[in-house]
This record gives C-alpha cells, sequence and structure tokens, in this order.
C-alpha cells in the first residue's frame, strides 16, 4: 500500500466518528456532564444550542430531569458535529426537618401570598436570560467566600417545615457568619436584586451562556438591578433576612434551567462525570492525520 492510500484509509474512520453516538457519560440528577478536550465551540442539549466554555461542553442536569439516556451535542471548530449519549442516574437527596418560630411563612396572609406572586412572576422573568450570550464565565467559579466552608449535603433536600409545609431547597447552605461580604462568581449583570418575602434580600446575576447565580437571605445588598459587575465584586453580606433560621450563605445556581448543584462549579472542572477521554486522544489522532503530509515515513 502506498502512503497517500493508507492516508486515505485512516480518514475513513473521522466522518463515522463524528456521526456515531458512541461517546458516553453518565451524571446523576442535578449533576453536570462534561465533554472537554475536543476544542467545542457550541453544544446541544434537550433542544437548545448554546457556546461552549473555553473549547469545553458542560449538560448541566435538573434535579427532577428524567432518569436514562439523552442525547448530547458538541460542534467542533469546523462546525461539526459529534453526538454522545448521557445516562442521567436517579439521585437520592435527604429529607431535612426544619422548625420556624411561628406559620408566617407556612401559612400565608393573603397580603403575603399575593405578594409573593408578584415576587415569583419577577424571578420567572429575570430567569429567561439569553443563553446564546457568550460565557462570561470561567470555571471553576470564583468562591463567594475565601476559604469557602463545607456546605450541608442539602442540595435538591425535601424540607419539612414545622412537620407539615414540604419545599424542595434548590441551592446551598453553608456557615459563613453574619455581615461577611459575598463576592459574584464571575463577570455578570444583575438581573434581580431585591427584597422578596421568601429568599429575603436577594440577587440574581446573568453570567452569560445561560449561566444565573443568586444569593438570598442578605442583610444587605450592595448592587442593584441592572448593574455590570466584575467577578470577585461584593454583592452584598451574608443575613438572615426572608424564610430563615439563622446567618447562612444561600448559594443557588440555574445554568440553561437546569437546578444544578452549585458546589461542583466551584471546584476543579475535571472533577466532573466527563466523556470518556479515548473519544478525545482518538479524535487527536485523526487531526494529527488530516494535518499529516503523505508519509515520508517508513509506511511504504
Ligand atoms: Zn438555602
Amino acid at each position: 500500500m502506498n502512503a497517500r492510500v493508507l492516508i486515505a484509509a485512516l480518514l475513513l474512520p473521522a466522518t463515522t466518528i463524528a456521526a456515531n453516538a458512541d461517546h458516553r457519560v453518565q451524571v446523576g440528577q442535578g449533576g453536570i456532564a462534561r465533554w472537554a478536550e475536543m476544542d467545542a465551540r457550541e453544544c446541544g442539549f434537550l433542544g437548545k444550542r448554546y457556546p461552549a466554555v473555553e473549547g469545553d461542553c458542560y449538560y448541566p442536569v435538573d434535579y427532577e430531569l428524567k432518569t436514562g439516556v439523552h442525547e448530547i451535542a458538541l460542534y467542533d471548530r469546523d462546525g461539526r458535529q459529534h453526538l454522545g449519549a448521557m445516562t442521567v442516574e436517579r439521585t437520592e437527596f435527604p429529607e431535612v426537618e426544619i422548625t420556624l418560630p411561628d406559620d408566617t411563612y407556612i401559612e400565608l396572609s393573603p397580603e403575603n401570598s399575593e405578594r409573593h406572586a408578584q415576587e415569583r412572576a419577577r424571578v420567572l422573568k429575570a430567569l429567561k436570560v439569553d443563553a446564546d450570550l457568550y460565557p462570561r464565565f470561567t470555571l471553576p467559579l470564583h468562591k463567594p467566600v475565601n476559604p469557602l466552608p463545607k456546605s450541608e449535603n442539602d442540595f435538591a433536600s425535601r424540607r419539612i417545615f414545622n412537620g407539615t409545609h414540604n419545599s424542595v431547597h434548590s441551592g446551598r447552605d453553608a456557615p459563613v457568619g453574619m455581615g461577611t461580604a459575598l463576592d459574584a462568581v464571575a463577570d455578570g449583570t444583575v438581573i434581580l436584586a431585591e427584597d422578596q418575602f421568601f429568599t429575603g434580600k436577594a440577587v440574581y446575576i446573568d453570567h452569560g451562556g445561560g449561566l444565573v447565580s443568586m444569593f438570598f437571605h442578605l442583610s444587605e445588598l450592595s448592587v442593584a438591578t441592572g448593574d455590570q459587575i466584575k467577578r470577585g465584586q461584593s454583592v452584598g453580606k451574608v443575613g438572615s433576612t426572608g424564610r430563615s433560621t439563622g446567618p447562612h450563605m444561600h448559594l443557588g445556581v440555574r445554568w440553561l434551567n437546569a437546578r444544578v448543584d452549585p458546589y461542583l462549579l466551584l471546584a476543579d472542572p475535571n472533577e466532573l462525570p466527563s466523556v470518556a477521554d479515548s473519544a478525545a486522544v482518538e479524535q487527536a489522532k485523526i487531526r494529527q492525520a488530516q494535518n499529516a503530509e503523505p508519509a515520508e515515513t517508513d509506511q511504504d
């Protein structure tokens, strides 16, 4: 076989791999899967196409997303689509009992009920961020406090207030003292900053790429709706406003509208479940083969 024929033969698998769904990853509900080392430009998941983060694709899995196999896509720098299969496994979230001093946050008065309805509408509207916006963040995100204390294992926990009322905790609580300044996890735009019935003084920040971070129960807000902020900039101070049993940091994130564990974004992204490295290695080999000039080596 001469060198040219051999190179042509080596190139054949490229198209096969691009069309095949043999890139696989497993992730739990509330987790994030990653597809790295292929110089991605865009990613696709659940019918959405959105920008990659520094050449890597991330697939945020809402804590209520249906278990089973979901298709994922990666678009490389040449616009080629690569398909993969992500298996979402069931996560068992804890159940926590919480005692509140009275029924204010359990049996809502008509006024509070109306107030909450209006606030909820504003939050839902604010959360409709443009996922096509170029990401203004890198991973890991900036830690809101340094050092970052361990949080309770309370993400997506079912909370039972005073033995009856139920709700799901969509963020994480960590023991951080009253008045401690909380830093923005990345550059962004403040999409909502106000004092709300349940969440107390709350701030929601759009970081582009479909990522929103939020802090609740602050004692003080130091930003206003519409502000442009920088990574590491203080956005407010720890408090215990709204439905809270004491001062703490509540951090939550939504990414492409999925409620995921925020602590996953504060850790090294290499720790996230990833599409097998062998695929990336394979891809690197294909690139090498494409860039190679007819083999002057000993292939003849
Ligand atoms: Zn909380």
